[in-house]
């Protein structure tokens, strides 16, 4: 049973697009509707083409790679890797292999553990084949070369992962970063993985072109189990390349393994290589934003505990209507909502704060009126809801609904003593010294008032009432 106790070993290969309006090598934009239309010769391929490098995606790939804690190299240069299919028209990528943009970088989990990143390469998609049925079985297959020579950057880890788990959260905390930067395209491409792995001992699958974080962890676990499962069969896991069948769910074999040796790199002199001052290079150093590490130190000198801290700075978004809100309102009762209601209520109805749309200035507002005791939990609740699926503005609806506490004393005291003749029981528990009794008139003097009567104020009453021997 030994075979069985053997550790997992997972290492990534991860491509995702930059955020550039136009394609690495041509002024072609990266973004269309209709297939075949975002195309020129140099993303065709057609000969007599001349490629031209994108300064923006420069920037932005070197940008990350400092973000990753990668050494950025000021001198880098592109290679052609040779290979033919039909998503490459020109039968080579334009690609990096010698010299890349960065190396020797890192992502630390919350654990603390490092994920080693060997390197941070920039380079051209290739075009997407679109397959009639399943990918195994396609009677046919179109190109659409929209997607040829969208720039990638792509990050190479160390085989420092101990199982699916830790892919997943390599990866989110790679977007994070990716995020922060402002460099990720969201969206159905958003990033794509070839997935290596092994079980110590044994020979490493690669499991080729998975697209998507959920698909990633999915195809590991299968292939985990496929693997182990060989391995306590008395068989012997075969060094292959496989493919990921999203319908299924697993792993197929696609070819044996090729090595980096079959694609002959060779340097491509249509490109001079990239030369950075040091200055340059220190610009786009000083230009790039707090991290999520930064930020979680940040939140927690503010007064977070570290799991809050964590879970805002987590959102890029949620992080900045934080900061925003902290200049008016306290930490706590900002992180208190943002966590529990706003992260909430995106979960719940399954939108990113990003696509939400969500209004700083919106949400700032609503807070000032929680802290103010101006709006109780439930309303302050459904107002944001209203923002998050209807973009209302919270404040404006609570006022134009007549959801704000707005009752005097004088009507909260009319309501209590409603409640208080209509629950003799409740005083009894109350002069008796029950908590829960101060709860429960609470809680009704609320619901009497439709939600209008601060909760603070009527709990202060009744103990005034108390005290007095008022009841
Ligand atoms: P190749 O030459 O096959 O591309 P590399 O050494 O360049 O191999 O590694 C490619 C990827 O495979 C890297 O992400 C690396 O972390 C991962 N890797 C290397 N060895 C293993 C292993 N034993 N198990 C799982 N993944 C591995
Ligand atoms: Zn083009
Ligand atoms: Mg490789």
């Amino acid at each position: 049973m030994k075979s069985t106790q053997a550790k997992t070993v997972i290492g990534l290969e991860v491509h995702v697009q930059l955020s550039t309006k136009s394609k690495l090598f041509c002024s072609c934009p990266t973004e269309a509707s209709e297939p075949n239309t975002a195309v020129c010769g140099t993303c065709l391929g057609l000969p007599g083409s001349k490629p031209f490098l994108n300064k923006k995606a420069v920037e932005m790939a070197v940008r990350t790679a400092l973000a990753l804690d990668c050494q950025a190299n000021r001198e880098f240069f592109f290679s052609r890797k040779t290979y033919f299919y039909p998503d490459l028209a020109k039968n080579y990528q334009i690609t990096q292999f010698e010299k890349p943009v960065g190396e020797n970088g890192f992502v630390v989990l919350s654990s603390g553990k490092k994920i080693r990143i060997r390197r941070l390469q920039l380079e051209e998609d290739p075009a997407s084949l679109v397959h009639e049925g399943s990918a195994q079985s396609s009677a046919f297959s179109l190109v659409d070369y929209n997607r040829s020579g969208i720039p990638l950057v792509e990050i190479v880890t160390e085989p420092d992962m101990d199982g699916p788990k830790e892919a997943r959260e390599f990866l989110n905390a790679l977007v994070v970063t990716l995020d922060y930067l402002g460099v990720f395209v969201h969206g159905k491409n958003a990033l794509k993985a070839d997935a290596n792995i092994s079980i110590e001992g044994s020979n490493r699958v690669e499991v080729k072109n998975v697209t998507g974080f959920k698909a990633v962890e999915t195809a590991l676990l299968s292939e985990e189990e496929r693997q182990r499962k060989t391995i306590s069969g008395g068989k012997k896991v075969a060094r292959e390349t496989r493919g990921f069948d999203e319908k299924t769910g697993s792993t197929f074999s696609m070819r044996e393994k090729e090595t980096e040796e079959d694609y002959g790199y060779i340097f491509d002199p249509d490109i001079p290589p990239v030369s950075m001052s040091e200055k340059y290079l220190a610009g786009l150093k000083s230009s790039i934003p707090e991290l999520f590490s930064q930020k979680v130190e940040k939140f927690k000198k503010s007064g977070l505990p570290d799991y809050d801290a964590r879970v805002i700075a987590s959102e890029p978004v949620i992080a900045g209507i934080f900061e925003q809100a902290i200049k008016q309102v306290k930490p706590l009762t900002a992180a208190k909502f943002l966590t529990r209601e706003v992260m909430g209520i995106l979960n719940y109805n399954k939108i990113t704060p990003r696509e939400a749309g969500l209004s700083e200035k919106s949400i700032v507002g609503l807070l000032k009126m929680i802290e103010g005791g101006l709006v109780g939990e439930k309303n302050a609740k459904v107002a944001m809801i209203k923002h998050v699926l209807e973009k209302k503005d919270p404040c404006d609806f609570l006022e134009k609904n007549n959801l704000l506490l707005d009752l005097g004393e004088k009507e909260i005291g009319k309501a209590l003593e409603e409640v208080l003749a209509e629950n003799p029981r409740a005083i009894a528990d109350l002069r008796a010294g029950g908590a829960k009794a101060v709860n429960f008139i609470v809680g009704q003097v609320v619901r009497k008032t439709k939600g209008k009567a601060n909760a603070k104020i009527v709990q202060e009453l009744l103990a005034k009432k108390n005290q007095k021997h008022l009841m």
